[in-house]
């Protein structure tokens, strides 16, 4: 059962493309140097064509497009099926079970794949993105705190 531990389904993590539901995300991520392909104007397809031939992680809240993304196995190039939760947890780890709500499954050789692989670092990150914009903006921040303090 080697085959159904963690293994992100696309290995590339220095480059990205973030889907148009993420600009404010993509904008971070510039500002912390990774190299990011945004553009509000990009169609699904558009997407999907430059994160594969320029090799990115797409970042996506898309579920549709995700699929069609990871339309086939990696291992036999047979098709993945979206399967329901909670079918499929006996097949993956616990962590992995917890931390994901969609999965899909190689109809031919019944390996798992999931979404959320880079969705979740992604959460994290932004977290962290927004500690440290929290952090560069503190003094504008306390200003506006003294200023209001002022009137109240
Ligand atoms: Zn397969």
């Amino acid at each position: 059962m080697k085959n159904v531990e963690e293994k992100p389904l696309n290995n590339s993590r220095s480059k990205y493309i973030v889907d148009s539901m993420f600009g404010t995300l993509a904008r971070k991520l510039r500002i912390l140097g990774f190299d990011t392909y945004y553009d509000s104007n990009l169609e699904d397809h558009d997407v999907i064509r430059i994160g594969i031939e320029q090799d990115r992680t797409i970042i996506t809240a898309d579920k549709e497009l995700f699929s069609r993304t990871v339309n086939r196995c990696s291992k036999c190039n047979g098709e993945l099926k979206e399967r329901p939760k909670e079918t499929i947890r006996s097949k993956v780890k616990d962590g992995v079970f917890q931390n994901n709500e969609c999965f899909f499954e190689c109809n031919d050789c019944l390996k798992v794949y999931w979404m959320g692989t880079h969705i979740a670092e992604i959460k994290l990150w932004v977290q962290k993105l927004n500690d440290i914009m929290r952090s560069t903006s503190h003094d504008s921040t306390a200003d506006k705190q003294k200023q209001k303090s002022k009137f109240s």
